[in-house]
């Protein structure tokens, strides 16, 4: 039997219709309580960069003897990891993303960037300053900080971020390396910690 399109619309319309409460039978009675913890990033607000100022000049004074140059600070809203120190700009970045994730660990992140710049490794130097000062070594992670990458690479020298889906092997940043300079300053980091 040839089903007009008018049928086949009515029919469609008659489906639809005994499709939806089939729907809502099956949803539970008892709503089951979401354990997802609400998406703060728009709630939490982050100290003024002042702040991280007067952080920076007390932890100087406390941890270094005052013997530390003030180094520029500002918030990266872009940057996925804790936090980043630049020794060519002499700056320390301040990842507004993680911190929105772990609002207490602001001044361990200004702590950990601060030792970069008598230390630029994460070697047992900068190990035994970390654990005199009560700085962490690696920071936390969180899906909401992985992009969609695998990898996260940073150039120590610069900051620039490189993500990637596979692992890289003696890599170097494009952008320092334009000379056809080499230097182990512009090799590529993994991003599995602090700053890296
Ligand atoms: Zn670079
Ligand atoms: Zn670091």
């Amino acid at each position: 039997m040839a089903i007009s399109k008018k049928q086949m619309k009515t029919l469609a319309e008659v489906n639809f219709d005994l499709f939806q409460p089939v729907m809502v039978q099956t949803r539970p009675i008892m709503p089951i309580r979401e354990e997802t913890p609400p998406d703060q990033s728009n709630i939490i607000s982050l100290p003024p960069v002042s702040w991280l100022y007067r952080m920076f000049d007390e932890f100087n004074q406390q941890f270094f003897e005052g013997r530390l140059p003030r180094a520029k600070i500002s918030y990266s809203d872009r940057m996925l990891i804790a936090g980043s120190f630049t020794p060519v700009k002499n700056e320390i970045k301040i990842g507004r993303k993680y911190h929105r994730i772990f609002p207490d660990e602001i001044a361990d992140t200004l702590k950990h960037e601060m030792i970069h710049i008598i230390n630029p490794n994460h070697d047992s130097r900068f190990k035994s300053i970390a654990a005199r000062i009560g700085a962490s070594v690696r920071a936390r992670s969180h899906p909401s900080l992985r992009g969609n990458y695998k990898y996260l690479y940073i150039c120590p020298h610069c900051g620039r971020e490189y993500p990637r889906q596979k692992r890289l092997r003696m890599a170097y940043c494009g952008i320092c390396t334009k000379n056809g300079q080499y230097d182990a300053r512009f090799k590529l980091r993994l991003s599995n910690s602090k700053e890296d």
